[in-house]
């Protein structure tokens, strides 16, 4: 005891007051990023806004008329894959498709989908931005780590040396974000806007829009910290991403879905 104790007298007082320093400019980041992290995560995907009138944006009225809820705001981005995820903050609610989802869904399964967000919204069961801004900021040297090599001239973002140095420090942070991710997710909230759906359209309908994503490409280029937000896992199935999936299984949510029809 002593000996700790005559340890710590003896850092010098400099070190304890960077420490200090440090922890304060890190919680003040991490306050900021908490506030602000639905605006950077709609920043991060390029999101834009739907205004009422257009065809989408009346599909997801019908559907909250019908629920009896108030209607979110509505944002479009685009990706190769039909995926969506949403905002469920008290003050702002969101729902955030992807191109392909308007484009390639058939409209009964894009209402399917859409309810699956209202399911999120309706239980604000999706993870609270402290979580999320947190899980973000653990997983952020991976970004600096790739733009540090490409300022270095290690190459263009898609070469391996930078992609090699990319890969190291997540396999280094990647874990940890990962662990800390899986601490603070419930799978289920995905069965609860699952049923949710299913009262809305019908269990048949999220049953067959499931199995279309399953068969076809669900893969796109996310942060990996985000992909639990999505309506399907949005990664490819690598061992390091499969730490960050947080979604039961698509099998498992068909059956289910199944078991509510019978
Ligand atoms: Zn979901």
């Amino acid at each position: 005891m002593n000996e700790i104790t005559s340890l710590l007298y003896s850092i010098p007082t400099n070190v304890y007051i960077l420490v200090i320093i440090m922890l304060i400019i890190l919680i003040t980041i991490l306050f900021i990023c908490s506030i602000s992290f639905n605006k950077i995560l709609l920043r991060t995907y390029n999101a834009q806004k739907v205004e009422s009138g257009e065809f989408v944006y009346n599909v997801m009225s019908k559907l909250t008329e019908k629920a009896n809820i108030k209607t979110p705001e509505l944002y479009l981005f685009e990706c190769p894959v039909a995926n969506s995820f949403s905002i469920t903050k008290k003050k702002r609610k969101a729902i955030i498709l992807t191109t392909t989802a308007v484009n390639k869904l058939k409209p009964e399964e894009l209402e399917a989908v859409i309810a699956h967000e209202l399911g999120h919204i309706k239980y604000s069961n999706q993870p609270g931005s402290f979580t999320s801004a947190l899980s973000w900021l653990l997983f952020l040297p991976t970004t600096i780590a790739l733009w540090a090599a490409l300022l270095c001239g290690f190459g263009q973002e898609d070469d391996i040396a930078p992609q090699f140095v990319r890969s190291y420090v997540m396999a280094l942070v990647g874990p940890l974000t990962a662990a800390f991710i899986q601490l603070t997710t419930s799978g289920s909230r995905e069965y609860v806007a699952d049923e949710y759906s299913a009262r809305l359209c019908g269990a048949n309908v999220l049953v067959n829009t499931l199995k279309y994503l399953d068969t076809g490409d669900r893969i796109c280029d996310v942060n990996p910290t985000h992909a639990r937000l999505f309506f399907v896992n949005p990664l490819s199935d690598n061992i390091l991403n499969s730490l960050f999936n947080t979604h039961p299984s698509i099998e498992k949510r068909i059956r289910r879905l199944e078991g509510i029809d019978k």
